[in-house]
């Protein structure tokens, strides 16, 4: 399969990764938008949240613990943000599943 997120889980293209387990691979945003800015994906490839089926609760649940521990670890103290994109409206430009963390500064409300 032609996907880019694919290729990263299963390393065949380099990323700056932070964690990974059996069911999920976190790493650096290749063009970060904020001082902490990485991204937790499903290793198994889903296309977007918007394909999610109830089978693939238990690795969704499983992403936001590891961010929470993953903020920690970084010292995101302060608090930070998680994203997903979802669909073209929704800003999707990597069609595999994928929650962005950004943290390190104040962010700003509404998205536009
Ligand atoms: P989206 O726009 O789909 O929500 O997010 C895709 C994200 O993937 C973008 O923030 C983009 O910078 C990041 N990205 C795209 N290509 C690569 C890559 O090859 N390596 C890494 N680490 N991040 C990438």
């Amino acid at each position: 399969m032609d996907c880019l997120f694919c290729k990263i889980a299963a390393g065949e293209i380099p990323s700056n990764k932070i964690y990974e387990d059996e069911q999920v691979l976190a790493f650096y945003d290749i063009d970060p938008q904020a001082p902490v800015h990485f991204l937790v994906i499903p290793k198994a490839h889903i296309p977007s949240c918007d394909a999610l089926e109830e089978s693939e609760d238990p690795v969704v649940s499983h992403v936001f613990t590891v961010i929470a521990r993953l903020a920690k670890q970084l010292g995101l103290t302060g608090g930070y943000r998680i994203v997903n994109n979802c669909g073209a409206d929704g800003g999707q430009t990597v069609q595999h599943l994928h929650f962005h963390v950004l943290g390190g500064r104040e962010m700003g409300w509404p998205p536009f």
